[in-house]
């Protein structure tokens, strides 16, 4: 893997632009895994799971809770777990190194927020399917998103019997009613004028460093990704001076012939692959 990382480092080092687009497998390079039923999720969650039945992060967020009571005490635990440490992870951190310097750009489903906590700039980063730590009205009366940083850590310190009590329930300032978290789990997600200036920001961004040396890197994406993947690959098909880097694992390492002469695929362990790159960095 030395040799070819020593490839994608120069790659990375005559970028123009960087744009970087990450999902699951980036998450599970940092010990988080929202779709497995581990002894993480037994220790963190283990408490919803003998209430509610569901076996993993992703279902308590579909899961249809019976109050909102209990709605809360799941969400504003998922905060405290995505953020508990309130400092990023080496995985992070090496990717924030990798780029810090190069005019870049990231494009996530990943809804830990992550790439906050790291140091990126919000304005260069476009969470697809929102974050856990912002708000919306429940059924999106109006639109406009809200911190949830403080109102969640209180909540979370609040749980009694897996629920939070009445009175501290957020409501929405407009109509009155519930609110929820700021993650695709249903057609009432508000993708409203943060979102579409988010989005917006990806094409501009597109836009005006098309035709210069643009280096993709893709990471932990699945090989069938139809929301991060087949877009990327496709811009990066039309680029001419683009280059497109794969990290994951086995089968999931895909290129298509469309770009294969432009792509590299690091097979491995993501978190590994990334210390070393971060490690050929100038100090
Ligand atoms: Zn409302």
């Amino acid at each position: 893997m030395t040799e070819q990382l020593q490839t994608v480092m120069e790659h990375i080092q005559a970028a123009d632009a960087i744009v970087i687009g990450a999902s699951n497998g980036l998450s599970i390079s940092e010990g988080i895994h929202i779709f497995a039923e581990n002894e993480d999720f037994a220790r963190h969650f283990g408490e919803f799971r003998a209430q509610h039945g569901f076996r993993c992060i992703i279902q308590g967020c579909f899961h249809p809770y019976p109050s909102e009571a209990q709605k809360w005490a799941f969400f504003s635990r998922m905060h405290q777990y995505f953020l508990r440490d309130k400092a990023p992870s080496q995985v992070m951190q090496d990717l924030y190194d990798l780029v810090k310097d190069k005019n870049h750009f990231v494009l996530t489903s990943n809804i830990d927020a992550h790439f906050h906590l790291a140091g990126f700039d919000p304005s260069r980063l476009f969470e697809i399917e929102g974050n856990c730590r912002s708000m919306q009205c429940a059924v999106a009366c109006h639109d406009r998103l809200y911190p949830g940083d403080d109102v969640l850590s209180e909540l979370a310190q609040s749980v009694q019997d897996g629920k939070i009590p009445e009175e501290l329930l957020p409501k929405c300032p407009e109509c009155g009613g519930p609110m929820k978290v700021h993650i695709e789990i249903d057609r009432l997600f508000l993708k409203g004028s943060e979102w579409n200036e988010r989005k917006r920001g990806f094409s501009d961004f597109i836009e005006r460093v098309s035709g210069k040396k643009i280096v993709f890197l893709e990471l932990g994406v699945g090989a069938r990704n139809q929301l991060i993947k087949a877009p990327l690959m496709r811009i990066a098909e039309c680029e001419p001076n683009a280059s497109y880097i794969c990290f994951n694992r086995g089968a999931e390492v895909y290129i298509p012939r469309e770009i294969e002469s432009k792509a590299i695929g690091v097979d491995g362990d993501i978190a590994q692959a990334l210390r070393q790159l971060a490690a050929m960095l100038p100090a």
